[in-house]
């Protein structure tokens, strides 16, 4: 018997190896965009309201948009992680925080247009300019996300799959304290889930996460062989 998995992948960090929202505001963004993000920092607004301010700060032509995101590079472990969650029966689900149209995009790039994505929505205005929507917002988030990934993570759960979360930073923290049943974390989101004592393992590179997830399983004769690799809650987090 093996645990079937439903992956929430998030993509800002950790299916894309560089924040594309940040790659787009310090390419385009009229110079105020800096003083949006220092305000959010200081907790002054939340992410949500934050993103939709230095998105209208945008100015590119749509093709200096789409050459740009043309240059953005994804975890080279990612296209084969995807085709073994097929083989697997996994799910995969694309959840993030930034730019729909900049994902869809990117993904389409590397063959995977085919995954489900929830995020927030481009407006690509009539005028040339840009306007940020964010049609899965939850008001009863704390997180003040313009996406919230623990209500579309309780929302999409599928009965009889562990939800698992892929993810890096900030954007995740909600969706790994409030909806996964198990957190494969790197960067500061590896901090939240050991000061919080999450159910996690740490990871680089999807290569790994494929290793825990799909390799460890297919050769396990018994179906706790995952809890003998280093599983990690509240160890102290190195800076
Ligand atoms: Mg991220
Ligand atoms: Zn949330």
């Amino acid at each position: 018997m093996r645990t079937r998995s439903q992956v929430f992948c998030d993509f800002d960090g950790t299916i894309s190896r560089r924040d594309v929202t940040d790659t787009l505001l310090e390419a385009f963004a009229l110079p105020e965009w800096r003083l949006i993000e220092a305000q959010w920092r200081a907790g002054e607004m939340g992410s949500r309201e934050c993103m939709r301010r230095q998105v209208e700060l945008l100015r590119c032509s749509r093709k200096e948009l789409d050459g740009l995101l043309d240059a953005v590079a994804i975890d080279p472990g990612f296209p084969d992680f995807v085709a073994a969650c097929r083989e697997a029966g996994f799910p995969v689900i694309v959840l993030s925080d930034g730019l729909d149209y900049a994902i869809h995009r990117v993904l389409r790039n590397n063959g995977l247009d085919n995954l489900p994505v929830y995020a927030n929505r481009l407006r690509l205005r009539p005028d040339g300019g840009y306007g940020l929507d964010s049609p899965h917002a939850d008001p009863a988030c704390p997180s003040e996300n313009g996406t919230c990934k623990c209500a579309l993570m309780r929302q999409l759960a599928r009965p009889g799959f562990e939800a698992v979360l892929v993810g890096d930073g900030a954007s995740d923290f909600c969706a790994a304290s409030e909806a996964a049943d198990f957190v494969l974390a790197k960067q500061s989101l590896l901090a939240h889930c050991c000061e919080n004592a999450l159910p996690h393992a740490p990871y680089t590179t999807f290569r790994d996460v494929k290793k825990l997830l799909i390799d460890l399983e297919r050769d396990a004769s018994v179906p706790d062989e995952r809890a003998s690799i280093p599983l990690m809650t509240g160890y102290p987090h190195h800076g």
